[in-house]
């Protein structure tokens, strides 16, 4: 049973903005051919895989969407450990590890609970650098918000406490 936690995942958005859920060991490249767009990804030592995109553009919103190999349209496609190609959740029969659990028992409410600290903590671990020129970096804030949802308010509340510290008038000196 392979969970979707535990895959790393590529939306089109690698391709138009911002790239940082781009992860440093594969190559990504865009290549157009006869009017398609196509996305190709390259994992160490692998022969490139060719990912198509469908692009739908609306006087409302433009959106691109991969087509995974299975002919299904996906706005995220997954890499899970130990695997070279990108496919579709349906095509790696992945699960969210937080519905496998029965939330209406202690144990699965136990379980439940103990996962997601596990997950926070290797998050926090993952973090390098959780403040940047006195401010909390913006991976640092969504990793608050989740502790905040998981019902960790001590975390919360010492990383406000910390940057009102930080950015408490200093006393003028009173000499
Ligand atoms: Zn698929």
């Amino acid at each position: 049973m392979e969970y979707v936690e535990d895959c790393y995942h590529i939306t089109p958005c690698v391709i138009v903005k911002g790239m940082d859920e781009k992860r440093a060991d594969i190559s990504f490249w865009t290549e157009r051919e006869n009017g398609g767009l196509f996305l190709f990804a390259a994992a160490p030592n692998c022969e490139a895989q060719r990912i198509e995109l469908e692009e739908f553009f609306s006087p409302i919103i433009d959106r691109t969407y991969f087509r995974c190999e299975c002919g299904r349209r996906a706005f995220k496609l997954y890499l899970p450990p130990h695997k070279t190609l990108f496919k579709c959740r349906t095509c790696y029969k992945l699960r969210y590890i937080l519905t496998t659990f029965n939330p209406n028992t202690e144990h699965g409410r136990a379980r439940y609970q103990f996962i997601r600290m596990e997950k926070l903590s290797q998050q926090r671990m993952e973090i390098s650098k959780p403040m940047y020129k006195g401010r909390y970096t913006t991976r640092f804030l969504r990793f608050l918000r989740l502790c905040g949802r998981a019902g960790l308010s001590d975390v919360v509340d010492d990383a406000r406490k910390l940057m009102e510290t930080i950015h408490a008038p200093v006393p003028t000196s009173t000499i």
